[in-house]
């Protein structure tokens, strides 16, 4: 098969990692790419937003199959563009993709199929939702109902808090994602990820695993778009996913179907374990980004497949397998990220950490200039790692990082400390 791969994070090359194993491939193109993702796929300079000439791209290379890594251009609809041209893309449709790119949508969903989440309101003025936040009092979540590239979600610990961002958001900050706020119930309890494929009809789960959004160690600092993941988590007991699956994903899918707006693709939720049991509060329409990574290391089988049957509407007998080792990954980020940070700083010493045993090394921000690796963005490097215990694969990950010479970067230490403590605790 001839696939095309949409994206340049540290995601899309797990993905292309993942799908350059495929048996079934002729051929892996990934437009644009970085530095090393050209290492499993051709990288082409396509604009992903000119549809256009995505389709143009696909029919003169015969491509089979398109997979769609970031939520920007699903949101935008490519893959409706791309089927009414007859091409299969993997990923939700413009209106399935609604789940991310609106917060009210999705609140209204869950509302309609009764699905856990936190009590809201919907707004579409500074005065009514200030008479709401002061009605409830905090601690509130104040969220920007569209795509605000992750930083349209303001946990409000005070009143102060809460109104500061509401003047924010309708200050127009987030454009047009900001003309609607959704004012969300503070939920308390433990933050996990949970992932399921989905063709439209039935979704069947992914592995566990759990970011750390927060940039620096112990949980501080401003949000990020991930400083790091591991999977499995060991809060998603067999119990929790299942009432997971029953009461959140299933209902999503079948809310979906009903509606007339079939969810294909990856169902990605954000989901709180609180003491009234999991609630979800949030959807993204696709992998995450670093999750996608440790997924990608600990999945047995070919994704290829998966795709297929994710488009073709025949994912109730698909038998997906995992390595039950964990998988881990550290995001290493340059200097000043998540504000202000220099590009072009030079990277050295990976192929030296790449020979550590279980060590996977995805770049994410990387150009590659005369023979040399370079920054390019905030995220620039995921150094992964496998091991039997995550103690093992964390310290794995970290000899690799160790190894990596890059004055200009940093990167959390504690990467995946809750499951190292409680694997300690449990001896
Ligand atoms: P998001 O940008 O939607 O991923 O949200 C950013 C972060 O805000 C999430 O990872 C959660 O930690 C937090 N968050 C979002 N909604 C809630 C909520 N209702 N209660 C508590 N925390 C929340």
């Amino acid at each position: 098969m001839n696939i095309l791969l949409l994206g340049s994070g540290g995601r899309e090359h797990a993905l292309a990692w993942k799908i350059a194993a495929s048996p079934l491939l002729t051929k892996l193109w990934c437009a644009p790419g970085n530095a090393g993702i050209a290492r499993e796929a051709e990288c082409v300079a396509l604009d992903i937003a000119d549809h256009p000439a995505v389709i143009d791209f696909c029919k003169r290379n015969a491509v089979d199959l398109i997979v769609v890594g970031p939520e920007t251009p699903l949101a935008a609809g490519i893959v409706d563009d791309l089927a009414d041209a007859g091409i299969k893309a993997f990923g939700p449709g413009k209106q399935a993709a609604q789940l991310e790119g609106s917060k009210g949508f999705t609140k209204a969903l869950c509302t309609e199929f009764n699905i856990p989440t936190g009590a809201y309101g919907r707004f579409t003025t500074a005065d009514d939702a200030l008479a709401y936040v002061r009605a409830q009092g905090a601690p509130i979540v104040v969220k920007a109902d569209g795509l605000a590239a992750g930083k349209g979600v303001v946990v409000a610990k005070t009143l102060d808090e809460a109104e500061a961002a509401i003047a924010m958001m309708f200050d127009g900050v987030f454009g047009a994602a900001g003309t609607e706020v959704v004012i969300e119930e503070f939920l308390a309890g433990r933050e996990i990820s949970f992932f399921a494929l989905c063709d439209g009809e039935t979704a069947i789960a992914l592995a566990s695993a759990q970011d750390h959004k927060r940039v620096f160690d112990h949980d501080e600092g401003p949000n990020t778009g991930g400083m790091g993941a591991y999977s499995p988590t060991p809060f998603v007991t067999s119990e929790i996913h299942d009432q997971i699956m029953a009461r959140i994903i299933l209902p999503t899918v079948a809310g979906m179907k009903a509606r007339g707006t079939p969810f294909r693709g990856v169902l990605y939720a954000g989901v709180m374990l609180t003491e009234q049991g999991p609630k979800l509060f949030e959807y993204n329409v696709r992998f995450g980004d670093p999750e996608c990574q440790v997924l990608m290391l600990r999945m047995m089988s070919d994704i290829v497949p998966a795709f297929l049957a994710s488009c073709d509407g025949e994912l109730k007998h698909f038998d997906l397998r995992w390595y039950p080792e964990p998988a881990l990954t550290v995001v290493m980020a340059a200097n000043g990220y998540p504000g202000d940070y220099r590009k072009g700083t030079r990277i050295e010493g990976l192929d030296d950490a790449a020979e550590i045993e279980g060590v996977e090394i995805f770049h994410a921000g990387t150009v590659a200039k005369d023979g040399a690796i370079l920054a390019n963005g905030g995220r620039v490097l995921n150094v992964c790692a496998m091991g039997k215990t995550v103690l093992e694969a964390q310290q794995r990950a970290y000899q690799a990082v160790d190894r990596i010479k890059w004055p200009d970067g940093f990167c959390r230490r504690d990467i995946a400390w809750q499951a190292v403590e409680q694997e300690r605790a449990k001896g």
